[in-house]
C-alpha cells in the first residue's frame, strides 16, 4: 500500500513537471545556431537588423525587440515582426520616418525566434552605438563629459576645459549635479552638424538632445574661442538643470530662470551684461519679472536686456538666498507647481515680490507693479518645429558661410521645459561688444 502511494505521487509529479516546463514542443526554450545576428548603421538614414540561424533548425517566425537608451517618461521598446526567408529575417529602421537619435546614442536589440517545432530562442541583446563616420572623431574627456570633435588643433582640448569649468559653478555655486556622463559632439562647422540630424532648421547651430545627455553643436575653430567657449557652458547648463528638474509630470520653468542659470553657468558676466544691467537700472528700462516667465522679446536690444536682467535675478537669488533654496525651487517646479506658488513655498515671495527684492537690491527704483503684465507677442518669437527630444541653437552669425536665415516665426513659441530655448538672441549676441555673437 505504502508503495503505491510513492508510486502514485511519483506519477503526479512527473506529471507536474511536464506541464510545468512547458513543453513538449511547445514553447519550450532552446538555444538556436546563430549563423549571423548584427546592425548595420547607415548613419543618419538608416539602421538594418539581420539576423539568421543554422538550417537544421528551420524558423518559421522572427520578432525584432530595439530600443535606444534614454531617459523617457515612457518606456518603450519598438517590436516588429520580421518575414523568415531562407531561415533568414531582415529588417530596416528607416529614421527618416521617425527623426534619428544622434550621434553616441546606443541601441540595444535582441531577437525572439520560434522553430517549426514551436521551441523559441531570444538571442542575447546585443548593443550599437551610434556613429558619424564622415569624420575621423578625436575624444577628450574627464569622468564626467566626453567630449568629441575633429577639426582645429586646440578646440577640443579647450571646449573640455570650458565645460568642466561650467559643470564646476553649477556644481559648486548652484549644488545642482550633472547625472550620468555628458557628451559634446563639435562639429566643424554648422552645416557639417545639421547633416548629423535629420529634421533640423537650416539655422540652427546646436542640437540639444537632452534625453539622451548628447549636445551637437557646430563650432568652427575661428569662433571656439569667442562663442564655443561660453557656448558650450550656457547649453551645459540647460541640459544639467532640464535633469535636476526632469518632470513627468508636466512641471515647467520660466525662461527668466533657465536663461539666468544658464548666463550665470557661464562663468563671470561679461562687460556686455554688466553694462545692460547699469543702463536698465539707470534708465529703469527693466522689464516687469513676470513677462519674462514667457518667450523673450525677439528683438536684438530688448532681448539682451533681457537676458542680462535674468541673469542679474539668478546671481541674486543664488547669492542672497542659496544654492538650497534655488534646488528646492526647481523641484518644487518640477512637481508641476505654479510659478507663483513655488516662489512662495521656498522663498515666501512670489514673483512680484522677488522683483521687488531685487530691484532694491541693485538699486534700481521700486517699480510700480502694473495689473495685467505686459506681455509679448508670442509673433514675434521665431519657435522650433515640434521635434521630440532635441532643441536647436541658433547659429552665430559671424562666419561668412554660415547661413543667418532666422527661424521660422509662427507657431507656439516653445518655452523650453526641456531647458534649451531656441528661438531667443536672434541678432541678440551680436550686438554684445566683446563677444560678438549670439547663442541660444
Ligand atoms: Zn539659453
Amino acid at each position: 500500500m505504502r508503495k503505491n502511494f510513492w508510486l502514485v505521487v511519483g506519477v503526479v509529479v512527473w506529471w507536474g513537471l511536464g506541464a510545468v516546463s512547458g513543453v513538449g514542443a511547445q514553447g519550450e526554450t532552446a538555444v538556436f545556431p546563430i549563423t549571423q545576428n548584427q546592425a548595420r548603421l547607415d548613419f543618419p538614414e538608416t539602421v538594418t537588423f539581420a539576423v539568421m540561424v543554422a538550417e537544421d533548425v528551420p524558423i518559421v517566425s522572427a520578432v525584432l525587440t530595439y530600443d535606444v537608451s534614454r531617459v523617457s517618461c515612457l518606456e518603450a521598446a519598438a517590436q516588429v515582426p520580421v518575414e523568415v526567408v531562407n531561415n533568414r529575417a531582415e529588417w530596416t529602421w528607416v529614421m527618416s520616418r521617425s527623426g534619428n537619435p544622434p550621434p553616441g546614442a546606443t541601441l540595444w536589440w535582441e531577437w525572439t525566434l520560434t522553430d517549426a517545432n514551436g521551441r523559441s530562442y531570444t538571442t542575447p541583446r546585443q548593443t550599437l552605438t551610434f556613429t558619424d563616420d564622415r569624420f575621423d572623431w578625436r575624444t577628450v574627456e574627464n569622468e564626467r563629459i566626453r567630449l568629441h570633435w575633429y577639426k582645429g588643433e586646440t578646440v577640443g582640448p579647450m571646449l573640455l576645459e570650458s565645460a568642466v569649468a561650467g559643470l564646476k559653478r553649477l556644481e559648486d555655486e548652484m549644488g545642482i549635479q550633472l547625472q550620468g556622463q555628458v557628451q559634446f559632439f563639435i562639429y566643424g562647422s554648422s552645416a557639417e552638424m545639421r547633416e548629423a540630424v535629420l529634421y533640423i532648421q537650416d539655422w540652427a547651430g546646436g542640437v540639444a538632445f537632452s534625453d539622451y545627455n548628447i549636445i551637437l553643436m557646430g563650432v568652427p575653430p575661428e569662433i571656439a574661442e569667442s562663442w564655443g567657449r561660453p557656448t558650450v557652458r550656457h547649453e551645459l547648463a540647460h541640459l544639467v538643470v532640464e535633469q535636476f528638474g526632469r518632470s513627468c509630470v508636466g512641471g515647467h520653468r520660466p525662461t527668466w530662470l533657465n536663461e539666468g542659470l544658464a548666463v550665470y553657468a557661464e562663468g563671470t558676466p561679461d562687460e556686455s551684461i554688466l553694462s545692460a544691467i547699469e543702463q536698465a537700472r539707470e534708465q529703469n528700462s527693466f522689464e516687469p519679472l513676470r513677462s519674462l516667465n514667457g518667450a523673450f522679446p525677439a528683438h536684438s536690444g530688448a532681448a539682451n536686456v533681457a537676458y542680462a536682467q535674468s541673469y542679474s535675478v539668478v546671481a541674486f537669488m543664488l547669492e542672497t538666498y542659496g544654492p538650497e533654496k534655488m534646488q528646492a525651487f526647481l523641484l518644487k517646479l518640477a512637481e508641476g507647481e505654479s510659478y507663483d506658488e513655488a516662489l512662495e513655498a521656498v522663498y515666501g515671495l512670489n514673483v512680484d515680490g522677488l522683483e521687488l527684492a531685487w530691484r532694491e537690491a541693485i538699486g534700481a527704483p521700486p517699480r510700480d507693479i502694473p495689473p495685467t503684465p505686459t506681455p509679448i507677442s508670442p509673433d514675434l518669437i521665431p519657435t522650433v518645429p515640434p521635434l521630440p527630444g532635441p532643441q536647436s541653437v541658433p547659429t552665430p552669425e559671424v562666419i561668412a558661410d554660415v547661413p543667418t536665415v532666422p527661424p521660422p516665426s509662427s507657431g507656439r513659441p516653445v518655452v523650453c521645459g526641456l531647458g534649451f530655448i531656441p528661438w531667443v538672441l536672434f541678432g541678440v549676441l551680436m550686438v554684445r561688444p566683446g563677444r560678438g555673437r549670439k547663442r541660444e
